[in-house]
């Protein structure tokens, strides 16, 4: 299996003449996520904001939950606790499926647009959320960044992968207890550069408690960015 691990690596083209693809949710041949799948997935049935964990209008954090620890908005397109979404979503980070980027980044796009918030992100930057080094070395491959180039280049908005960086080796947050979550994220990154009057765009896969989002949007905030959301392909 390392082999063909790092063949994936390689890019998902040569691999795909090697071992024929097949859609991850239905098994019909020909791509990782046929049309048909990719618009039956569950949608988020509504936004959340990331502070109360209430529903939350266009995503928009309430006016009396957002400080300067948190972010201001959240945009996520399906919903992480439907057996497909989680599905393809693992397959996309530990299988480096690198070609699921693109309908995931789509599907972020059409949820901004049923927000209403088409244009709103037109003067962001998008900033996806790294890994720490050592992951990234080991994995070869960080999926929040390949999903936030997508998503910049259907949005047409710049992206900076050097902004932030993972300064501290924490556990995933996937596998913590919602209290555990905040405390392990903390302090875990460091800034690069000025952002001050910035405008920036998060982009991770999947967001559980949005520590993580709150977490960056304290540190960017605190170097005075003007305003901070995050998106994502799944949210729970
Ligand atoms: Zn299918
Ligand atoms: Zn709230």
């Amino acid at each position: 299996m390392r082999v063909i691990e790092d063949l994936k690596k390689l890019g998902s083209s040569i691999v795909d003449l090697v071992f024929p693809v097949s859609c991850i949710v239905c098994g019909k041949d020909g791509s990782y996520l046929c049309e048909e799948s990719k618009n039956k997935l569950t949608r988020l049935e509504f936004q959340q904001c990331l502070v109360c964990q209430q529903p939350a209008p266009f995503g928009k954090t309430h006016p009396q939950c957002v400080t300067r620890n948190s972010v201001d908005g959240a945009l996520s397109a399906l919903t992480h606790k439907n057996k497909h979404v989680h599905k393809v979503i693992e397959v996309f980070k530990y299988n480096f499926v690198s070609s699921l980027a693109n309908p995931l980044s789509e599907l972020i796009v059409k949820t901004i647009n049923k927000q209403g918030l088409e244009g709103y992100f037109e003067d962001f930057i998008v900033v996806p959320i790294p890994l720490h080094r050592r992951r990234h070395n080991w994995r070869g491959f960080n999926q929040a960044l390949l999903l936030a180039e997508t998503l910049a280049s259907k949005l047409g908005l710049k992206i900076d992968n050097r902004m932030v960086v993972r300064s501290k080796f924490t556990k995933p947050q996937v596998k913590l207890k919602a209290d555990e979550r905040k405390r392990n994220i903390e302090n875990a990154f460091s800034l690069i550069g000025d952002v001050t009057n910035k405008k920036i765009l998060l982009v991770d896969d999947v967001i559980t408690s949005g520590s993580t989002a709150n977490e960056l949007a304290k540190l960017l905030k605190r170097a005075h960015a003007s305003e901070v959301w995050i998106a994502s392909a799944a949210h729970g």
